[in-house]
């Protein structure tokens, strides 16, 4: 039986046995047993609601921030494209597709004169995973300006959740693990007192100068830790140039774990697991993953 007996007749496309793990930041890791690229909202909500019960779902936006491990992700991952990568501007409100470019919507509050978008512009994630991520940098994150979000639960139902109803955190929040997040409502600030373009650029000079540049990672491995750098605390440890196989800790930023020779999706969470432990025994902190570890580790589990 194939993909398209199995499962409802959409409009967007379904596909068997697809390797996402090389188009992932990493650029290692397995297949998803079944990948959906819904072609609109209605396409989403019939294929979930008509979806054999017990399929497990993952949904992912540019894969900067996960390791799919080797034996790769069963049931269905959804991946969005360009039908959900629209951005509306609105007097100084934003309406951002899950899908959109971090970057993207950097841009286009730069073009609109509006502010508080500036950090986004080197977060090279889409804006459904920097929201579930919270991500953020240099004292910003997205939950500050996040009006409000549309998701869609695994089961189908649509959702309209309020910013103040997600308990934002650092890197965290009360999203639940079946909402696929769709679309999105920003608040812009007008009439800021700084220059827009110069505070981005900044931003990625910074970049620059601390971080690996255009290497396969997916920026910080770990969380910081209460009042605790990780980056320090992995350099307390002696991490710095630490390898596992092909896998190495970048000696420009000692929190990014490299691709750099053919590392495989064990490597890589192998390193993960060596920091931990070597933290653990030279500062008694334990270090959290920030990086979301997916799938099995051989495709007989
Ligand atoms: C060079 C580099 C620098 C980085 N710098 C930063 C930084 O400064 N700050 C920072 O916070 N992060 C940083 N990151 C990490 C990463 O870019 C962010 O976490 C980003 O927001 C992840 O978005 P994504 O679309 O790639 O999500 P993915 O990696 O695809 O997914 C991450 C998580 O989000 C979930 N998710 C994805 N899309 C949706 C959706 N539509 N609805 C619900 N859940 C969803 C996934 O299930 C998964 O749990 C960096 C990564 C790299 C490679």
């Amino acid at each position: 039986m194939n993909v398209t007996e199995k499962f409802p007749a959409v409009r967007g496309v379904l596909q068997e046995n697809v390797n996402i793990g090389e188009k992932s930041f990493f650029r290692v890791g397995g297949a998803a047993e079944v990948l959906f690229t819904p072609s609109d909202m209605e396409d989403l909500l019939f294929f979930l609601r008509k979806l054999p019960k017990n399929t497990p779902v993952t949904i992912l936006g540019a894969m900067s921030n996960v390791l799919i491990r080797s034996g790769g992700i069963k049931g269905v991952v959804i991946i969005f494209d360009k039908n959900f990568g629209k951005i509306f501007v609105e007097d100084d409100v934003l309406e951002v597709g899950a899908a959109v470019h971090c970057s993207e919507l950097s841009a286009a509050a730069l073009n609109h004169e509006l502010g508080g978008f500036e950090f986004l512009m080197g977060i090279p994630g889409t804006i459904g995973g920097a929201i579930k991520m919270n991500a953020g940098c240099y004292c910003s994150r997205i939950s500050d300006s996040l009006i409000e979000c549309e998701g869609i639960t695994f089961s189908g139902q649509t959702k309209w959740i309020k910013s103040t109803d997600m308990n934002f955190s650092y890197r965290a929040s009360s999203i639940p693990d079946d909402l696929i997040i769709t679309r999105a409502w920003f608040q812009g600030t007008s009439n800021v007192n700084y220059s827009i373009s110069k505070k981005i650029n900044e931003i990625a000079a910074k970049r620059k100068d601390n971080q690996p540049h255009q290497r396969r990672s997916c920026g910080s491995t770990f969380k910081n830790a209460a009042g605790q750098k990780a980056w320090e605390l992995i350099e307390a440890a002696g991490c710095r140039g630490l390898k596992v196989g092909g896998a190495t800790v970048s000696e420009k930023h000692c929190n990014f774990i490299i691709n750099e020779n053919n590392a495989s999706a064990e490597d890589i969470e192998d390193l993960g697991e060596l920091i931990i432990q070597k933290v653990l025994e030279n500062s008694g902190v334990l270090l959290e993953w920030e990086i979301v570890r997916l799938g099995s580790k051989s495709n007989k589990e």
